[in-house]
């Protein structure tokens, strides 16, 4: 994958805001790219991908932004362990789940019932931040939402040369191998194209 290429499937989502949130790095031939790099990048992520309540939680102050992105960074591994082990149907590390507690604790919630204009009932969440990296709790929430709803046998890591993201296989046969047909699966099948060239089978 070209740095571009990387750019552009950066902005990929999948579904889950926890996969959205764990699939932020990809690697490219010249190097890694990760949109949580550094604190511009990473609030622009965050501004795109509104996890829920980031509008009410989002933090002001330069140092509390460090500290939200510095526990992102420690984050995004913690969800990488868990949908790994989650995959391979193993316990989930101590560490990891210690990782999660303390994150998932960040926000409070309280949920108000609405009635709208026209008599339509909904329930509304909202969140208060109780540490400054709060905007993390809800990417937490949803990694186990996740991990705890789907079959896990269709949680995977995308088979595409040097694409590390996550996906849910949603379809019917349950063999896909890439996390997005747009990327990473017609790469993958312009490189068996070329392959086949130049070993001059020459079938499509
Ligand atoms: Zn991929």
């Amino acid at each position: 994958m070209n740095v571009t290429a990387a750019r552009i499937a950066l902005r990929e989502r999948f579904d889950w805001i926890a996969l959205d949130f764990v699939n932020t790095t990809v690697l490219t031939r010249s190097g890694r790219v990760d949109a949580l790099a550094d604190m511009t990048e990473f609030f622009s992520w965050m501004e795109r991908a509104t996890p829920p309540g980031w509008q009410e939680v989002r933090p002001e102050g330069v140092p509390d932004r460090r500290t939200l992105h510095v526990e992102a960074v420690r984050l995004r591994v913690a969800v990488d362990r868990l949908l790994e082990a989650s995959a391979d149907r193993r316990a989930v590390e101590e560490s990891t789940i210690h990782a999660l507690a303390r994150a998932i604790g960040w926000a409070r919630t309280s949920r108000d019932l609405e009635v709208g204009a026209s008599g339509v009932i909904s329930v509304t969440t909202r969140y208060k931040a109780v540490h400054p990296a709060a905007a993390l709790a809800p990417i937490v929430d949803n990694a186990i939402r996740l991990v705890t709803s789907v079959d896990t046998s269709r949680l995977r890591r995308c088979q595409a040369d040097a694409c590390l993201r996550w996906f849910v296989d949603t379809s019917k046969g349950g063999r896909r191998a890439w996390c997005s047909m747009a990327t990473c699966g017609n790469r993958a099948k312009a490189t068996r194209y070329r392959a086949r060239h130049e070993l001059g089978g020459g079938a499509a």
